[in-house]
Order: C-alpha cells, then structure tokens, then sequence
C-alpha cells in the first residue's frame, strides 16, 4: 500500500534527507501529500516538483509570488503564511516529518499529531518546549510519535517499553562537538566558521551551533525525559567522539543495551519513516576492523555551561525548558548574525532564565499552547534585552 507523507521542514538537513530515501524507494512506495519550507522557495518548488506533490505551504510570504511563478501551470496548490503549514500538517498523511527548527514547529507538529497517525520528530524544540502538552497530544489522538533525533531514535530501538521498572538510566551520547578539545581561553576567539563546522555531523546552522555550546545535548536531554517519562537523574550524558554508539539503556541487572551506526541520518530517518518494518538506507556500513577505538569521557560543564543550564530547567519545571529554548534561540541567531560572541550564547541563556524565573518562579506549568506561546515570546524579549546591552 502507498504510504501517504508529509514533510514539515522538506528544504532543511532532515526533510531532504527523509526525500532522499522516498527518492531511491520502489516506485508506487510513498505518496508525497504537502512539504513546508520558510523561505526557499526555490528548492520547495523543486521539490514539490520532483515528488509530485499535492501540497505545499510557505510560511514567509515576502517570496509568494515567487514560488507562485515556479509552480504555474502545475497542480500543485500553494499555501502562503504560518497557518498554510498547519494546514499542510493537516491533510490526511499516513507519515509526517516533523522537521522543522525550532518552536516554529510546535503548531504544525501539534496539528500532524492530532491526526492520530505516525509522526517522524526531528523538531526537539517543540518538544522542549511544550513537553508535558505535546505528550498528552499524542496520548490524546493515539498518535505513534516516533524519535529521529539519532540519541532518541537508539534509545527508542533498545528500550524494553513494556518494562519501565527494569530499566535505570538512560545514556545519551554526544560527539563533544568542533570544541571538545578546545580551553575556556580558546572559546573566546572562536568563529562562527569555527562552529559551524562540526567533525561529525552534517546538520541545519541552528543545531550545528548547538551542537558546539552543547545547548543540543541539553535540549536532548530534555528532549529523553518527555519521550521517555524519565526523571533527570536517571538520564546520563557521556561525551564519545566517534559518533558509532548513538545512545544506550542500562537495565537494573546491569545490562547495558546500544544502538550503533554510522553517524548519519538516514538511518534514524529510514527507522523511522519505516515503523514498524525495517526499510534500506543507503548509509555507509559499520566494519568493525576499521574502528580501531570507542572512546567515552564526561562533559565538561564549566567549559559548556549550555548543558548544565538545560539540566538545570529541567529540574526546575514548569515552563524553565520553554525560557530556556527561547533565549537560546534568540542567542543563536545573534552569533549566526555576528552580533555576539560564542561564550555569549550561554551568558544569555543564564541571564534570560535568571530574570524570567524572578518574575515567575517558573510554576506557570504551561498546560495549553497560547500559554507556551506567551512564555516563548517573553522569553524572548528578554533574551533580545541581553544581546543589545551586552
Ligand atoms: P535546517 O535549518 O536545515 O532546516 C529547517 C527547516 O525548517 C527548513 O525547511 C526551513 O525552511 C524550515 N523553517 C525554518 N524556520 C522556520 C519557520 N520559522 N517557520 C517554518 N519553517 C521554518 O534544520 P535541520 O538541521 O534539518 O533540523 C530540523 C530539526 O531537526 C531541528 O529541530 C533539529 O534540532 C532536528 N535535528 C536535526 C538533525 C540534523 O542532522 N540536521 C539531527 C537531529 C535533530
Ligand atoms: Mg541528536
């Protein structure tokens, strides 16, 4: 049977990726139902074009007559504007790629769950930031959500789920990111060049950035106790360069279970997109007689306070993990912009969550949407406050 999908984010790192494997499948496989992207018209048109798709959304309107041009002429309907991608998530999809950056993603992931059918969620923000709704979205539709960030999708594998009170603690490995081995001193003069560009991983700017903070790691963190209704304490981050061991789950008889793989994203995606049955990814194979070692060390939190403030949220409550989110966010585009320096990124983070929480002890348990929104966009005031007086 053909399998309806829809992809939330279909001109990033994830969303081409998750159209590359639709791409090599057997004709007849996947039904392209919508795509979404901001602002690039030009590879949403052209890929909406190579996958025949039904729909596609475009959220900045400023490039609508743009993509208007490209699709002339083809029956392919447009939507333009934030609600054109709620609209997408929508219409009826067996799959959707829930890959958009950022919270953003959070209305039109929220609108692909209520469908109650498989959800791919790569968006992490979303989650971080609406976890305890988000959850009780799936659980309300009976939507099967299934984790692609690659930690989440390895723990999703190995994970006995029929048996919570085996298991101990959740393990969730890191690359360390391009300045694993740099001092405190080094990250002063560091780049954006520098960070973005990461040894391991291809990604989006956002979550390459985030990657080198370790803001990705705190956000995954947070990301593993929504999914997996697990407290922090029994969620572990260990730093292992060589991205082969993608994160493991130690059982209470001392059992340790790990998902390995070449680091790329194809295979979560293709887990994924797949659910329950195994499909081809084309990924370079793991051959154990070339890995010469598996290396495992812990973070360094003085030198990657990002991951020490997320823990921190998460342990605080309530809507701290949406202030935190927020602010790394407004951070990130800061440094991207070259407004701010890389050790600024966390100052922010601290700062926004220090002055957000004197203001609301952070009980405000967000239990509806409007509210996350609302504490997004204060979050965000805040955070812009920092940067301009930094
Ligand atoms: P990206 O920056 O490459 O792409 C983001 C996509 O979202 C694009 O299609 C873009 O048009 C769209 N988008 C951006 N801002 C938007 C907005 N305001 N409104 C609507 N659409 C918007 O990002 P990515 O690297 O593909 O990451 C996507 C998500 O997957 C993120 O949440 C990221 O943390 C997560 N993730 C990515 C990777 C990776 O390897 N890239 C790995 C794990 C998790
Ligand atoms: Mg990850």
């Amino acid at each position: 049977m053909t399998k309806r999908v829809t992809i939330l984010g279909a001109t990033g790192s994830i969303g081409e990726n998750t159209l590359d494997i639709i791409r090599r499948a057997e004709a007849g496989t996947y039904q392209v139902v919508a795509l979404t992207a901001n602002q690039n018209a030009e590879a949403l048109a052209a890929h909406a074009k190579d996958f025949n798709a039904e729909f596609v959304a475009l959220a900045d309107p400023t490039h609508a007559k743009q993509l208007e041009a490209l699709l002339q002429g083809m029956k392919i309907e447009i939507g333009i504007g934030p609600n054109a991608l709620i609209e997408a998530a929508k219409r009826q999809a067996d799959f959707t790629m829930a890959a958009i950056i950022g919270a953003a993603g959070l209305e039109p992931t929220l609108a692909a769950v209520a469908q109650g059918n498989h959800v791919g969620l790569a968006n992490k923000e979303c989650l971080v930031c609406a976890g305890e709704p988000f959850m009780a979205a799936v659980r309300e539709s009976g939507a099967v959500l299934l984790p692609v960030d690659s930690e989440h999708n390895a723990i999703f594998q190995v994970l006995e789920s029929d048996q919570p009170k085996g298991v101990k603690r959740l393990i969730l490995t890191a690359s360390g990111g391009p300045f694993r081995e740099k001092t405190l001193e080094d990250l002063q003069t560091v780049t954006r060049e520098n960070a973005l560009n990461h040894p391991v991983w291809s990604m989006g700017a956002k979550i390459s950035i985030d990657s080198a903070t370790l803001m990705n790691k705190g956000l995954e963190l947070i990301e593993a106790s929504y999914l997996f209704n697990r407290p922090s304490a029994e969620i572990d981050v260990i730093v292992h360069p060589q991205s082969i061991i993608h994160s493991m789950v130690e059982y209470i008889d001392g059992s340790v279970l790990a998902q390995l793989g070449s680091p790329d994203m194809r295979t979560p995606i293709a887990y994924a997109l797949g659910w329950p049955a195994r499909i081809a990814a084309p990924v370079e194979r793991l051959d154990f007689t070339q890995i010469s070692q598996l290396t495992f060390f812990a973070p360094d939190l003085v030198k990657f306070p990002a991951l020490r403030l997320a823990r921190e949220a998460l342990e605080a409550g309530g809507c701290a993990p949406c202030v935190l989110n927020a602010a790394n966010e407004q951070a990130v585009a800061a440094f991207l912009a070259g407004r701010i320096q890389f050790l600024d990124i966390a100052r922010i983070v601290e700062a926004t969550l220090e002055r957000e929480g004197r203001s609301r002890q952070f009980s405000c348990a967000p239990h509806d949407v409007a509210a996350i929104i609302a504490t997004d966009a204060s979050a965000r005031r805040t955070a812009d406050d920092h940067i301009v007086t930094l």
